[in-house]
């Protein structure tokens, strides 16, 4: 009997910082499925290939192989054998990834993987489509969720402490069409899963939050 956690939401409503504290006081592995999205997106920047370009995207994703591995307990993302965790976590790959996730053959690959994954090991995944796609049977469902200023406060207090000069508004104006593009796109748009518990986390601290998931999990265990 295998017990798998789903989190899905949008963009900075904190699902990896809170699946990573939950795997790690259950002893669970945790898959950043966006982590695989980010690296197919810099294999296409790198191969030049544009946003729009759906026919290349479709064919050229079939020469990008992304695999994952573990190291110290964290997830790393490797695409055709190069590490590439270093490299993912900007702007534009995060934007790239956003654009490029709606093509179908991408989408078909990353689940492939993923469910693959989790029939190796007992896990905590989160994404977009995890309960209603990638882990159908999941024991729990979370949908998580906070206000789009929440979101991009968090975001952009992140960056100002890496020193990254950014704009507020700015940030949250992508982050509403970051959502927006997840949410109508025609493959597995972002939504709640039927059977998903909302959590939104806009006044919750992460501990909070981390408490209350475990507590539902026990639940249904
Ligand atoms: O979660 P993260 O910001 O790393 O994800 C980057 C992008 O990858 C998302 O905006 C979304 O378009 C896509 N993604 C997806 N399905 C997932 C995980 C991520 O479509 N399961």
């Amino acid at each position: 009997m295998s017990y798998n956690i789903a989190i899905d939401g949008p963009a900075g409503a904190g699902k990896s910082t809170i699946a990573k504290k939950i795997a790690k006081e259950l002893s669970y592995i945790y898959v950043d499925t966006g982590a695989m999205y980010r690296a197919m997106a810099l294999f296409f920047i790198r191969q030049g290939i544009g946003p729009e370009e759906t026919e290349r995207i479709n064919q050229e994703c079939e020469n990008a192989n992304i695999t994952i591995e573990y190291k110290d307990g964290e997830q790393q993302v490797l695409l055709n054998g190069e590490n590439v965790n270093g490299l993912i976590r900007t702007e534009e790959v995060g934007n790239m990834a956003s654009a490029t996730s709606v093509n179908v053959n991408v989408r078909t690959k990353m689940v492939q993987l993923q469910q693959q994954l989790a029939k190796t090991a007992d896990v905590i995944m989160d994404g977009r489509d995890i309960g209603t796609k990638v882990l159908p049977n999941a024991t729990l469902k979370i949908y998580l969720t906070a206000s789009s200023r929440t979101r991009a406060t968090r975001r952009y207090n992140e960056l100002v402490a890496k020193n990254v000069e950014c704009d507020l508004d700015t940030i949250e104006k992508d982050i509403i069409d970051r959502d927006y593009r997840d949410m109508h796109r025609e493959h597995s748009p972002l939504m709640q899963a039927e059977d998903a518990i909302l959590v939104d986390s806009s006044d919750m601290t992460i501990q909070e939050v981390v408490d209350e998931i475990i507590a539902l999990f026990r639940e249904r265990m």
